[in-house]
């Protein structure tokens, strides 16, 4: 448990100094040798779904631009006589992609994988919350003096990485006891009305039944000792930003994925319904942890916010065990857990800091005893 970072004296990014370019050529090469590793590799490092949706021709001029910028970056931070450890690594990373073969590399006509980590999903999902969130917790911070690289922030990306990486493994555990509870027993026909009726329908339905089981199972969570070990490590965080929602141990994301999943595959919510439910949670669930100082008015107890969830991992007494609701906070209201004072948390975490640091050891310790 940490008080909030208001006490830093000296400001993460000046213009000028040649760090900004830095990271930014550093973050740029890195995903740049990702992105053209994928098109070498397709069927170890790509996922199905997003090879069946993703413009090629897009996806290479967006990663010609990528590198181009990377070097010049690393250019600049070299000119501004910024720290050369990152000009260096950050132009390295951009040479090495194209020595890989650049936007031009070379890519399978056919592919065909029977397993795969989605490296494709982590270097798309990365850039693009990167790029919506960075921005907007300049301008609109919470705690303005908050570092983007705070305290936690390695653990966190390395949670990010591995989840994404692993999203073969976690949708197959995810969907496994839908399919094994549910299979002869939901009535076709009833799934039939179901996915026939208006996308709207199909969406908000999906949304109070997904929440509404996975208020039960976060619940749990947090009420049963040995389902705490492993969500407490999402609660470890003392920083909220953007990144620090990605801090999930493997079997929180599944057990939780697990549960909203089974009223969805009961109804037999169609495809585009699904598919617009997972992207609208996608971009809530990174939202409800931002830096933002966003209010909704009166609306905060319609759809959860940064405020309504801030609470739920706020150290303060009063806030502990409250607001379990991912998306729809007058659930909790109903169930009497709902806290949301007129003001923001003053600290995160957890009382006694009982999680160790490290990404490893975060891994294994809800298994020790
Ligand atoms: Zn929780
Ligand atoms: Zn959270």
């Amino acid at each position: 448990m940490a008080s909030l970072p208001e006490a830093e004296e000296r400001p993460e990014f000046r213009f000028g100094e040649g760090r900004i370019s830095g990271v930014l050529s550093v973050f740029l090469g890195a995903l740049c040798v990702l992105a053209v590793l994928c098109f070498r590799y397709p069927e170890l490092l790509t996922t199905p779904e997003l090879r069946a949706v993703l413009p090629l021709d897009l996806v290479r001029v967006v990663l010609f631009c990528a590198n181009a910028l990377a070097l010049l970056f690393g250019a600049l931070c070299f000119a501004l006589g910024g720290q050369r450890r990152l000009a260096f690594t950050g132009i390295a990373l951009a040479a090495l992609a194209v020595g890989l073969g650049g936007s031009w590399v070379e890519t399978p006509e056919s592919v065909e994988s029977a397993r795969y980590v989605g490296v494709d999903w982590f270097v798309l999902d990365l850039l693009v919350l990167a790029l919506v969130f960075l921005p907007l917790e300049r301008f609109l911070a919470l705690h303005p003096r908050q570092y983007v690289f705070r305290r936690g922030w390695r653990t966190d990306l390395a949670h990010f990485f591995v989840s994404h990486l692993l999203v073969q493994l976690t949708v197959l555990l995810t969907l496994s006891p839908a399919k094994l509870l549910l299979s002869g027993v939901v009535d076709p026909d009833f799934q039939a009305r179901v996915a026939a009726l208006p996308l709207a329908v199909q969406f908000v339905l999906a949304l109070v039944l997904a929440d509404l089981f996975q208020y039960a199972a976060h619940r749990a969570m947090h009420t049963v000792p040995a389902l705490w070990r492993f969500h407490a490590i999402h609660h470890s965080s003392t920083c909220m930003d953007w990144l620090a929602g990605s801090r999930l141990h493997l079997v929180d994301i599944v057990i939780t994925r697990a549960m909203s999943f089974l009223p969805l595959f009961a109804l037999g919510v169609d495809d585009t319904a699904l598919t617009a439910y997972l992207v609208f949670v996608s971009f809530q669930a990174v939202w409800i942890h931002a830096n933002l100082r966003t209010r909704i008015g009166p609306l905060r107890w319609l759809l959860a916010s940064p405020e309504f969830h801030h609470w739920h991992h706020s150290a303060e007494k009063e806030a502990v065990d409250r607001n379990f609701a991912v998306h729809l906070p007058w659930l909790d209201r109903l169930f009497g857990t709902a806290y949301l004072p007129d003001r923001w948390p003053e600290r995160y975490g957890i009382e006694g800091d009982p999680v160790p640091e490290s990404w490893p050891a975060q891994l294994v310790w809800p298994f020790r005893g």
